[in-house]
């Protein structure tokens, strides 16, 4: 029996546990004072969700996703991401028939047949959100503001915003064409995956990590100069309003996004405590994915954030341990009646408590109340059932004490 988790997937305890809990918290409430509603979507889908949505010649569709057939026969697909996702569900759910922009987030595992490397797995979580339905552009310097304010309030370091504008497909044909001509002249300093997406998808090569694809690049084109003027004013105007945003950011003309959806702003939060996977954050516009998926014709903005990522590049150590406010202990058997008793006395003023119903030695209960982070420890034996009293000793003064049971429940 193998008892490893597959490769690429892991699991996360305790003491790690805190942090995730603490990220998920802080994401619930900074994006609801931005007035962003959750949404939870399956964490599979029919596989043309994907094809459709994401785009058939891109890495992900192609290489990446985790397909399987059920016994009906029909092809489903391990998310690998969830914008598609919750493009279809208010789709089918009709949202898009309310009026105004639709504002949501999420958070959850996708899953990605991926090289392994560190900030690298199969199966990793996202906290994300999306903007529907509102095409200025102070809307795309707010998803990147709140991107931002989110990653510096759980204390992640050394951030970075850079931004881009990949256009619309109108400029983007005229661009991708100049592209493919200037790298086809140069194919031969490319790596052999950047060789096979030179006609499938030569944007992507504007991201390749292989030293002499980065050089190459250097020299091309850059999408910056060829964007229509619809592109050019918008991207000046998301750059004005991520000023008043008060967020700095930096141009990168070689930015590009790994999906076919993506028009307009593109954008990614790096973080100088990682190593190669050092992009914590990374979304963009994505003007017709929804009426690829044959919604109505709404546009879209929105980021995706890697938890794992985003916990290497965080400052933990102001996350407090997990506490535990009373830990009870039962000398003898007739104290477990009383131990429950008490028991839920304290938890009805919302503090934690466990027993220890097995009867133990005082010294044996004690060095376990230490392993738990017991702030208080309650023993009880046959002296405390007689005279309805607790004994109580703090963990932290030092200091112990008896008391009547219905005093010490009232001073809680
Ligand atoms: P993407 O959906 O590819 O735009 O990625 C958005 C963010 O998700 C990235 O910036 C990473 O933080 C995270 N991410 C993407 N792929 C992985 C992966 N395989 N393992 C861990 N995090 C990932």
């Amino acid at each position: 029996m193998e008892t490893k988790p597959p490769r690429g997937t892991k699991d996360i305890l305790p003491p790690e546990i805190r942090i995730w809990q603490f990220v998920e918290q802080e994401a619930h409430k900074h994006f609801k004072s931005y007035n962003f509603k959750e949404i939870r979507t399956p964490i599979f889908e029919y596989i043309e969700l994907f094809q459709r949505g994401v785009g058939e010649t891109t890495e992900i569709v192609m290489k990446q996703m985790y397909v399987f057939t059920d016994n009906s026969g029909r092809t489903y697909v391990l998310r690998p991401e969830n914008t598609a996702s919750v493009a279809r569900a208010l789709i089918d759910n009709d949202i898009f028939q309310i009026a105004g922009p639709k504002r949501y987030y999420y958070i959850g595992p996708m899953f990605r047949y991926e090289k392994m490397q560190k900030g690298r797995y199969r199966q990793f979580h996202q906290i994300g959100l999306e903007i529907f339905g509102d095409e200025h552009p102070a809307a795309d310097a707010e998803v990147i503001a709140v991107g931002y304010t989110y990653l510096k309030r759980i204390n992640c370091k050394n951030l970075i915003v850079e931004i881009n504008s990949v256009g619309c497909r109108k400029c983007r044909t005229t661009y991708n064409y100049e592209l493919e001509l200037f790298l086809s002249k140069n194919k031969d300093y490319l790596c052999q995956d950047c060789k096979d997406r030179l006609t499938r998808n030569p944007l992507r090569i504007l991201d390749c990590k292989n030293e002499n694809c980065i050089n190459l690049v250097k020299q091309a084109p850059i999408i910056l100069d060829y964007l229509c003027k619809e592109c050019k004013v918008h991207f000046n105007d998301v750059k004005f309003y991520l000023d008043r945003y008060k967020i700095s950011y930096e141009l990168n003309p070689y930015l590009v996004r790994g999906l076919d959806y993506y028009t307009k702003t593109a954008f990614e939060i790096k973080s100088g405590e990682l190593g190669a996977q050092n992009a914590v954050l990374g979304g963009g516009r994505y003007d017709s994915l929804v009426k690829e998926l044959e919604g109505p014709d709404v546009c879209g903005i929105g980021f995706a954030l890697g938890i794992e990522r985003v916990i290497l590049a965080m400052d933990t150590s102001s996350i407090k341990e997990d506490v535990l406010d009373y830990y009870i202990v039962c000398l003898t058997e007739d104290a477990v009646m009383y131990a429950i008793e008490i028991s839920e006395g304290i938890r009805k003023y919302n503090y934690s408590c466990e027993i220890a119903y097995k009867p133990t030695s005082i010294r044996s209960a004690m060095r376990i109340a230490n392993k738990l982070n017991a702030e208080k420890v309650i023993i009880l034996g046959s002296d405390e059932i007689t005279n309805n009293v607790v004994s109580i000793k703090n963990m932290i003064t030092g200091e112990q004490s008896i008391i009547h049971k219905n005093d010490f429940l009232k001073q809680l």
